[in-house]
């Protein structure tokens, strides 16, 4: 306890004495009142003149009454005024002589003599009062000398003298008489100084603590709050000083420390701002520290260093450490071509920046096409370890096209980069890649079978490669071992393999060839030869076409009902026969819509067949589309304009069948062999489709011209007009049903492997009981060389419809079902809007942003939510994560069955629905001026620069572009993104407005 008392005490602070009354000041006599009066039979003190030891004159007191008995002799000061002290100390300096040291003295002689005190509110003493006793008076001590003399010196100077202090307390009357008794003694009262204490006015512990009065008992202490000096703040705790009796502070509590951006300098007395190129981060009692390399300070007091412009640092880069940079380029990259694989190697860049973070990302970049462009290389390349944020400097590179030159740019970058105007410093290298062997076939089908023979077709490799010299196809009987299977090689993609067994499954397994070896074998299908019954049965069924369509009526009828049959029982072969009659039904290609995927092996499922695979187009047309006699058609108005010619409504009256209503696409004169390939391949696709959601195609007629496509007719024309010349006139559960036929068609399509790449209100078409069907399989205006329609944006290797397609398409032309998904949700979006048009009037830059920022198209008016979260389902960044268009069929027939789930809607706020979800981008129209709103996006620093820029309207602002951005003076990336989307934002907040007031 006593050491904790010990270090609680603040050092080196002398406590103050404050003398209320002191007897060797007195220039005058003292004048003390004596009791017995002097003068009676018995001396009592006595005033007398004297000097102290520096030879001043003072006054003193003595008595020497050693020889009589029963002394009382009382001596009593003025009246002394207390002053606010509560504790009273008194220092007497006296002189005692030795009783012992007196000849003849008797027992009586007294070396000590005794202090009383009295308290008094005022001076009312008398000769007579208080009483010369104990009670009235309260005795303080007995006072003895520690040292006595033995003789009186005769000039009665040199004495020996002691000084003993008493105190007493509380005293609380305004103030006090003391009386010192003499009981037998021979002494001198040379000096009686009367004093209290207190605590003086100190700074320590960083706070200013002012004069305080001790207490009244010597173990009292006295609380005081101290006040922090300037720049300076309390931690933690209140700071806090106790006064002890003694005068002195102790226990401090709390204490005040300087604030960031100040030091404690003159012994802690004071807080100094750093002063320029120093700072502080912290409150605390360390000094400033020196701006680290590449940093300064802007002003005096600083709690940080701002780096140098080129200069940054990151979120977690501490203050003390120098400001960085971004990293210069890697050096001698060096590449090792294998095949279709590449290892890159490089040595780190010169200059890491100043940091220890640098990694590497690898673009890759593919020349190929002849074209002089080099296009980002899509998501099939692979990359070991990863293609970003390489820490090692290799990467080794695979699955590249063979023959084919890329690019690869290896960017170093560092904790900082992101934060630099300017892209990553890179190296790159060209490499072209080597033969290799070709990629494994992924899709055969059965074409046709016989008791005896299988005929099997298949696609190209995805990556051929090279020239693909032959095939070879492994078979073998499902219940024998593989290793009895046999071969055959096909020097196209298609084989007849005879010798079978009747009724019995095999095992097939094809792989191409190339001047670089064999690719791997596909996976294992199995195909059935057809038993001796399902034979005879499919003889029967040829047997009405072979008497030829002179038999009609009756006949047909039981051949129609044989096919039925035959259809229940081989559903396989019934799918195609629909189309293209019976009498080709053991040629090569007849059943050429029979395809099986290794990869889902569903049997029977048909697999699109893109017409350009053929050698010869003509020969897809003629495989898939009727040929209709001109004779035939009879065209009676033009209602459309299309791609290569004239739309038409007429009549179609084929031999034997009802006449009918149709759309008719012609192709105009002068088009030169390609316009009438790509023309016809519209119909190569559509006829071999067939499905109530997808529109039917009824033949072409290319043997006369004009070169017409024939199509079923559709009375209400396309989706998007007629939706915006009803608008507002359907139910929702309309709207879903027109959405659920779309959903169904895609489906169908998708089921087949055909990714249509261009959904859309404008392609879908309409027919009089509001049915919806997919039309527009053409693929021209996907070519490059078309720039008329503004819709379809270039990109390298096509067109693209930027508002449909999904961000995956757009980037690297990742075309698949998951992209026509995004589609889809888009066109739900045309149709509950009813024609608008998405993304109004956004630029195809603007949407491409918006949508890597993960904003989305928000609800149109009166939307169900299940709706919107069905479109928002659709445009999931990530692909996979997107609905199959099964699920979204499902769905809708789910909404269709209860409509009870399409009663909630989406609140819309203040009935002008924003255009992009965006919760984290304030709308710009609750701003005032252009200050509030930069506030409000937390940009409120450039106030200034946009002021100064004449930046200062919203409409002026709205129409920023990145340059005026820089020009403005915002230099951090991340400041120049966050304004650019705002005012995006505000672009499109503002268009809508303006949209709803018209
Ligand atoms: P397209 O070849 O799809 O660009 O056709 C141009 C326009 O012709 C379409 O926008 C429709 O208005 C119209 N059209 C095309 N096919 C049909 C059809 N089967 N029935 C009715 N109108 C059609």
């Amino acid at each position: 306890m006593d050491i904790l008392w010990i270090l609680w005490t603040i050092p080196a602070v002398i406590a103050v004495e404050e003398t209320l009354m002191d007897s060797t000041t007195a220039t005058a006599e003292l004048g003390w009142t004596v009791y017995p009066v002097s003068g009676s039979s018995d001396n009592s003190w006595e005033e007398v003149s004297g000097y102290d030891e520096n030879m001043n004159t003072i006054r003193t007191y003595q008595v020497c009454n050693v020889f009589d008995n029963n002394q009382n002799n009382w001596v009593r000061t003025k009246y002394i005024r207390r002053r606010g002290a509560q504790r009273i100390h008194v220092e007497m300096k006296f002189s005692v002589r030795d009783c012992s040291s007196i000849p003849n003295v008797p027992g009586s002689c007294k070396e000590t003599f005794n202090l009383y005190y009295y308290e008094s509110d005022s001076d009312t003493a008398t000769r007579t009062s208080p009483a010369w006793m104990e009670n009235p008076w309260i005795k303080v001590d007995t006072i003895a000398a520690d040292e006595s003399f033995s003789q009186v010196d005769l000039g009665g100077r040199v004495m020996k003298i002691n000084t003993e202090v008493r105190s007493f307390g509380p005293v609380s009357r305004n103030g006090f008489y003391l009386a010192f008794q003499d009981y037998g003694g021979c002494m001198s009262l040379i000096a009686v100084r009367v004093f209290y204490r207190k605590c003086p006015r100190i700074i320590t512990n960083g706070a200013l603590f002012q004069e305080t009065l001790s207490g009244a008992e010597s173990t009292s202490l006295v609380a005081a709050r101290g006040v922090c000096i300037p720049n300076a703040e309390e931690v933690d705790v209140p700071i806090k000083l106790y006064c002890n009796g003694d005068g002195e502070w102790m226990v401090p509590i709390g204490r005040c420390m300087c604030k960031s951006g100040n030091e404690p300098v003159e012994n802690g007395t004071v807080c100094r701002a750093c002063a320029s190129g120093f700072f502080k981060p912290t409150q605390g009692d360390e000094p400033c520290l020196q701006c680290p390399i590449n940093s300064r300070t802007t002003s005096e007091g600083a709690i940080n260093c701002v780096c140098r412009n080129g200069y940054y640092r990151t979120d977690s880069d501490p203050l003390q450490m120098p400001c960085t940079t971004v990293p210069s380029a890697p050096q001698n990259v060096i590449s090792i071509v294998n095949e279709t694989s590449v290892m890159l190697e490089w040595m780190p860049p010169r200059d890491s920046g100043g940091r220890e973070d640098v990694v590497f990302n690898i673009i890759c970049k593919s020349c190929g096409g002849g074209r002089g462009g080099c296009t980002r290389c899509g998501d099939n390349v692979q990359f070991l370890p990863r293609q970003l944020g390489l820490t090692e400097p290799r990467v080794y590179i695979s699955d590249l096209l063979a023959h084919t030159q890329y690019t690869f740019e290896v960017q170093a970058v560092n904790g900082v980069s992101d934060q630099s105007p300017y892209s990553p410093q890179y190296a790159s290298v060209n490499i072209t890649t080597n033969q290799a062997a070709p990629s494994t076939v992924s899709i055969m089908h059965q074409v046709s079978r016989t008791v005896d023979s299988i005929t099997l077709s298949w696609s190209q490799p995805d990556q051929p490669n090279g020239v693909i010299l032959d095939y070879e196809l492994q078979y073998y009987e499902k219940d024998q071992s593989e290793y009895n299977s046999s071969t055959v090689r096909s020097p196209t993609n298609t084989v007849v393999i005879r010798g079978l067994k009747p009724g019995s499954i095999y095992v097939f397994q094809v792989r191409a060839r190339t001047v670089a070896g064999f690719g791997r074998y596909s996976g294992k299908l199995y195909f059935q030869t057809m038993t001796e019954e399902e034979y005879n049965t499919s003889i029967q069924e040829k047997l009405p076409l072979i008497i030829g369509s002179a038999a009609a009526g009756l006949v047909f009828l039981i051949a129609v009902v044989v096919i039925i049959i035959v259809c229940n029982r081989a559903r396989v072969l019934c799918l195609s026969s629909r189309r293209r009659g019976f009498e080709r039904a053991d040629s090569e290609y007849t059943d050429k819509l029979q395809h099986y995927t290794s990869g889902h092996m569903t049997p029977g499922m048909k697999i699109y067949i893109d017409p350009f695979t053929y050698e010869d187009p003509n020969e897809a047309v003629r495989e898939f589309a009727k040929e209709i006699d001109i004779s035939c058609v009879k065209i009676e108005q033009v209602i459309g304009a299309g791609e290569f010619g004239e739309v038409c409504s007429g009549n179609l009256k084929l031999p034997g069948k009802r006449e009918m209503f149709v759309a008719i696409k012609t192709l105009k004169s002068g088009y030169t062999e390609k316009q009438r390939r790509d023309f016809l391949s519209e119909a190569s696709i559509m006829g071999q489709f067939d499905h109530p959601n997808v529109i039917h195609l009824e033949g072409v007629v290319t043997k006369s011209s004009p070169v017409m496509i024939i199509t079923e007719f559709m009375e209400n024309g396309s989706l998007d007009s007629f939706l915006r010349q009803n608008d507002g006139q359907f139910t929702v559960i309309q709207l879903v049903g027109m959405l659920r036929g779309i959903a169904s068609g895609m489906k169908y399509l998708a089921d087949m492997n055909y990714v249509h790449r261009d959904l859309a209100a404008r392609n879908i078409l309409v027919n009089s009981n509001l049915v919806c069907k997919v039309s527009d399989f053409g693929l021209s205006r996907f070519l490059e060389d078309d720039t008329s329609d503004p819709t379809y944006t270039s990109a390298l290797g096509g067109k693209i419809p930027i508002r449909w397609t999904a961000p995956e398409a757009i980037q690297y032309r990742k075309f698949t079902s998951a992209s026509d998904v995004w589609s889809y949700g888009i066109v739900m979006w045309e149709v509950m809007s009813y024609g608008e048009r998405p993304y109004w009037d956004m630029t195809n830059q603007d949407v491409i942003n918006a949508i890597e920022q993960d904003y989305r198209l928000p609800p149109p008016m009166d939307c169900p939510s299940a709706l919107h979260q069905l479109m928002l389902d659709c445009w999931q960044k990530d692909r996979n994560n997107r609905p199959k268009f099964s699920q979204i069929v499902n769905n809708l027939d789910k909404m269709i069955r209860s409509p009870n789930l399409l009663k909630a809607m989406t609140p819309l706020s203040s009935g002008v629905h924003l255009p992009l979800l965006d919760r984290s981008i304030p709308d710009f129209s609750s701003f005032s001026t252009v200050d509030e709103w930069l506030d409000a996006i937390k940009m409120g620093q450039y106030k200034d620069n946009f002021a100064s820029a004449n930046f200062n309207t919203f409409d002026v602002v709205s129409q920023m572009t990145m340059e005026d951005i820089l020009r403005v003076g915002v230099t951090l990336a991340g400041h120049q993104k966050k304004i650019l989307n705002s005012v995006q934002m505000m672009r499109a907040q503002m268009n809508q407005i303006q949209s709803v007031e018209v």
